[in-house]
């Protein structure tokens, strides 16, 4: 809990400093993201991690990879909630009646896409990636440090992903999720917003036939595509 709310405070003054020297789009003042998005991190990001953390730590079930060396653990808890998140996302923006779960996460347009905003989720989606994730986890039972680890990787590149900041990153959006490469799935254009899906691995995209390859950034941000 202490990691991951000081990974938390890290990856905010890093994101907020970003912002402030290299904004990509016109900002809000910081009190004012805050004061809207702060139900959002406790009761959809804090919340469901606590509870993932402690019925982690409450069942301590002995599963097959919790014998394997760390780096290996890490590995396979990345790709189950990397491949868990994609499926839910993908299901959200696919079928009706689980678009109202992540069309909060779409409402912010080009002044509030930011950090904070990467936050801003549904109760029912939270729940719904959890559910997703969870009987692999128990099934698995890596060690919960790794769990906690994988945990504070999610949040900064959560706030990372949404961060309005301006970068080119050619060569690492090959690799990994940046903020432009999220910023199009965040675009009006339903075709941008319907594609684009990963949290951390754009190979997945690729992967599943959902990759938006446009040059550079997306002119409106908004809610787009409604299944
Ligand atoms: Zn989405
Ligand atoms: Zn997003």
């Amino acid at each position: 809990v202490i990691g991951t709310a000081l990974v938390s405070i890290a990856s905010g003054a890093v994101f907020s400093l970003a912002e402030h020297l290299a904004p990509m789009r016109p900002r809000r003042r910081l009190r004012e993201a805050f004061a809207h998005e702060l139900p959002y991190i406790v009761f959809a990001s804090m919340l469901p991690a606590l509870v993932l953390g402690w019925l982690g730590a409450t069942l301590r079930i002995e599963g097959p990879v919790g014998h394997a060396p760390l780096v290996v653990q890490w590995l396979v808890v990345l790709a189950i909630t990397e491949l868990s998140f994609y499926a839910a996302h993908r299901a959200m923006h696919r079928v009706r009646w689980l678009w109202p779960l992540h069309r909060l996460h779409h409402t912010p347009d080009a002044t509030s896409l930011d950090w904070l905003a990467g936050f801003r989720k549904h109760v029912g989606e939270a729940l719904l990636h959890g559910f997703v994730l969870l009987p692999f986890l128990v099934v698995l039972a890596p060690s919960p440090a790794v769990i906690a680890f994988n945990a504070a990787l999610g949040i900064a590149m959560n706030a990372f992903i949404h961060a309005n900041v301006r970068v080119r990153l050619v060569w690492l959006e090959r690799v990994i999720v940046t903020p432009r490469y999220h910023a199009w799935h965040h675009a009006a254009d339903p075709r941008a917003q319907r594609a684009n899906l990963a949290a951390k691995l754009p190979f997945l995209d690729r992967l599943f036939r959902t990759h938006h390859d446009a040059a550079g950034w997306p002119d409106e941000l908004g809610l787009g595509a409604q299944p």
